[in-house]
């Protein structure tokens, strides 16, 4: 599997690349991030809405588990922190095969209930602004979206 790697120099920096990844992006997508707490899963997340053109400040949705957005195309913005233990079904799929592009948080606390194929992003911390971006993309959609993303 291919993995390609970026680094970050600071929140700003996050931002224009998700906002870069976002112009990419179409219906169905789905990026799955993982990282500590304060790598900069919901910075990240904040520059793909801005690149999708929605305007409402988006917020950590920790203690609402999905949150959604409208833009030039809809986001569906999850973090799944607190299903932690509980394996609860809140009907991802329909999210996964809806009109919009899909982003979760601590991915793999829903691993059962992912789809086959999506884009992997795990965020590591190097430093108080540095950050290391590692992009795993499962399937030829996302393997593409990556070669084109780092031509
Ligand atoms: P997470 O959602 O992974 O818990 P957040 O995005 O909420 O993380 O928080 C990341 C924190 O780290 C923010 O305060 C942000 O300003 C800071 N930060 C510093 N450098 C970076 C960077 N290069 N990329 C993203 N966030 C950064
Ligand atoms: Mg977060």
């Amino acid at each position: 599997m291919k993995v390609y790697e970026w680094l970050s120099k600071g929140p700003d920096d996050t931002s224009s690349f998700a906002q870069k990844l976002a112009g990419k992006l179409k219906a169905k997508d789905v990026l799955l991030l993982e990282g500590d707490l304060g790598a900069g899963k919901t910075t990240f997340t904040k520059g793909i809405a801005l690149g999708l053109g929605i305007r409402r400040n988006v917020s950590s949705p920790t203690f609402t588990i999905i949150k959604e957005y409208q833009g030039n195309l809809p986001l569906y913005h999850m973090d799944v922190y607190r299903l932690q233990d509980s394996n609860e079904d809140l009907g991802f799929d329909e999210y996964f095969e809806g009109t919009g592009v899909t982003i979760v948080e601590w991915a793999h606390i829903i691993e059962d209930q992912l789809p086959n194929e999506y884009l992997s992003i795990s965020l590591y911390r190097l430093g108080d602004v540095e950050r290391r971006f590692e992009l795993k993309p499962v399937g030829k959609r996302y393997e593409l979206l990556c070669e084109e993303l780092f031509s």
